[in-house]
């Protein structure tokens, strides 16, 4: 486990009450030992004082044992606590107040002796081991003429005394710094719990910060240190912030602009996981509302095609580019483009696959290469059969053959001109602003159905077929008369045709929820097979060539019907099952 690290404040309480203890220590060291000395001195001026008059005294006995004791003990008598020593020059002791001196070994080594002997006088404190204590002794050595010691006269008072005072003094100083420690540690802990909670301004804005709230603003804890840290964590945040924002907003921009794209845009990491996708990547390989990222392109999209490229891309590092079909998309054809990724220090991160979808551009290319084929063709073969035939009329004698050869020549010059009709009519709907141009008017439905009824009755009687119309008789729809009927005689006229005699079409009109007006025709004829539903309305295209053509069909009647169906703003729809009928639906624009 981590150890957690002492608090400042504990460490600068720890060194500060180090600091205390070794100051009180040397204090109350040189105190005691100043005081020890002040007292020591003041004793033993007392007994420096004493002296002259002891030794008179002395001097005055002759040195004779008994006087000298009396003398001694009347000294004694006089300063309580006093003890006189009186002790030859060879150290042997002759008197002393307070033992017997034969009782006493030699003292001419006695530290107070030796030096009085050597310096005349000498003083010491130190521990009696006559009376068993701390004594402060004071010797003085009385010399005759010739300055030749005769004697020494050692005063000593008890320590005791300045014992006891040391010991007050010492107990004292250790009081002092008992007090004083405890006013440190609470000191220490008043300043520590202040501290801390002005350090906790900063500490929880910091915590605020990391949490992402960059906005907030750290109290200022009145400090002056902490009060620069806490403007300088501020200013840090609010910097953080503007860029954070600015990141944001660049950000943004850069995922609107890539979201908006029409262009599919795929970044993927170098394992081919996918970093981001934007929503016409989504959109073209059909993943809207999948998440797709940090998973393999592979797992959602399985198509041989996209997988080598992307595989290609990925290996390669360097600009790519090809169309490609993807089977497993319904035959979409796109774009593709890929273009290594970098990362900040310029080493490849990825690749970046741009989708261009030209599924539409290709088809309507096919479209329009198929067209001009079937233009020449469908106007080759009647041009054909007109010019054949017409060799024929001009060779053939027999009038009866020459009659039934024009009728051919006819026929295929009315084919002719009814393609003809029809492109022209194809051509004027592409007109760039025909729908803009296009007269319009309110019209009633029922009276428009009815219109087309009787224009095409006479075909529809001519096989038997019944044309019913179902339609309310308010309902109205915004468009262009002639070319309304056009569409609707076109899906008519396919109907009856492809009916079977006696059956029976159906005119009918309705509004739709979106509010527009839908007119289907309705029939019980073969049906088309589903194969063929995505493409009836283009030109040219039938499903059935020979049958088409036998009944006199251009092929053209359905792209005109949703030409028609457009400049109105509107749309076609079919709904067909094979063997049961079919229902063409055109969409059109309210009318009131
Ligand atoms: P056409 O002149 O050949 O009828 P259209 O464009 O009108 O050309 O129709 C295209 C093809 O759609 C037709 O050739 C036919 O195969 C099919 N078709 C159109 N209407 C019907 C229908 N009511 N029932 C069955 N097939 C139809």
């Amino acid at each position: 486990m981590e150890r957690r690290p002492r608090t400042l404040l504990w460490q600068m309480g720890l060194l500060l009450m180090a600091i205390q203890v070794l100051i009180a220590i040397v204090i109350g060291v040189v105190l005691v030992s100043e005081a020890r000395h002040f007292y020591e001195e003041e004793r033993v001026e007392e007994l420096k004082q004493l002296t002259p008059w002891t030794t008179a005294f002395i001097e005055s006995t002759g040195l004779e044992s008994a006087a000298l004791q009396s003398a001694v003990d009347r000294i004694c008598a006089q300063t309580p606590g006093l003890r006189i020593t009186v002790i030859a020059s060879d150290g042997k002791v002759i008197v002393d107040s307070l033992e017997s001196a034969s009782a006493m070994d030699n003292h001419r080594f006695r530290p107070e002796v030796a030096v009085a002997i050597e310096e005349g006088s000498g003083h010491i404190s130190r521990f009696s081991s006559t009376l068993e204590q701390d004594m402060l002794y004071y010797a003085v050595v009385v010399t005759n003429e010739n300055k030749e010691p005769l004697f020494v006269v050692r005063t000593a008072v008890s320590m005791q005394v300045i014992n006891t005072r040391i010991t007050k003094l010492t107990t004292f100083i250790a009081g002092v710094l008992l007090v004083s420690l405890i006013i440190t540690l609470l000191g220490i802990y008043l300043v520590s719990s202040w501290l801390s909670r002005r350090v906790s301004f900063l500490v929880r804005g910091g915590r605020r910060f990391a949490s992402g709230a960059l906005n907030h603003r750290i109290e200022l804890p009145g400090i002056r240190e902490l009060d620069l840290l806490a403007e300088s964590l501020n200013q840090m945040a609010s910097e953080l912030e503007t860029r954070m924002e600015m990141l944001q907003v660049q950000q943004g921009e850069v995922q609107a602009i890539l979201q908006s794209m029409s262009n599919g845009v795929i970044a993927l990491d170098l394992e081919g996981h996918v970093l981001s996708m934007n929503r016409a990547a989504l959109t073209m390989l059909e993943l809207m509302g999948r998440e797709v990222r940090g998973h393999l392109l592979e797992e959602f999209v399985r198509d041989p095609a996209l997988d080598g490229f992307v595989r290609l891309a990925l290996g390669r590092a360097e600009h790519q580019f090809s169309e490609l079909k993807l089977r497993s998309l319904g035959g979409r054809v796109m774009e593709v483009t890929g273009e290594p990724l970098f990362d900040s220090e310029d080493q490849v991160s990825g690749v970046l696959i741009l989708l261009n979808e030209i599924t539409h551009i290709r088809q309507l290319e096919r479209i329009r290469t198929d067209f001009a084929a079937n233009v020449s063709h469908e106007l080759r073969t009647p041009i054909m059969s007109i010019q054949g035939y017409a060799e024929l009329v001009r060779e053939e004698k027999d009038p009866e053959q020459r009659d039934k050869y024009m009728e051919i020549v006819l026929r295929n010059i009315r084919r002719l001109s009814a393609i003809i009709e029809d492109l022209l009519s194809l051509a004027r709907l592409e007109e760039p602003g025909s729908s803009r141009g296009l007269e319009r008017e309110s019209l009633v439905v029922y009276e428009l159905l009815h219109g087309v009824r009787r224009d095409c009755m006479e075909q529809a009687q001519l096989r038997s077929i019944d044309i019913s119309v179902e339609v309310a008789s308010e309902l109205k729809v915004e468009g262009n008369r002639e070319l309304l009927h056009q569409a609707l005689a076109n899906l008519l006229i396919n109907a009856v045709r492809y009916s079977e005699p006696d059956d029976e079409v159906m005119l009918l009109a309705n509004k739709s929820p979106n509010g527009q007006i839908v007119i289907a025709v309705s029939d019980t004829g073969p049906g088309i097979a589903k194969k063929h539903l995505s493409r009836i309305f283009e030109r040219f295209y039938r499903v059935d060539k020979g049958r088409s053509r036998q009944i006199g069909g251009t092929g053209l009647g359905l792209a005109i019907v949703k030409h028609i169906a457009r400049v109105h703003g509107g749309s076609t729809d079919v709904v067909s099952e094979v063997g049961v009928g079919s229902q063409f639906s055109i969409y059109l624009p309210a009318g009131y």
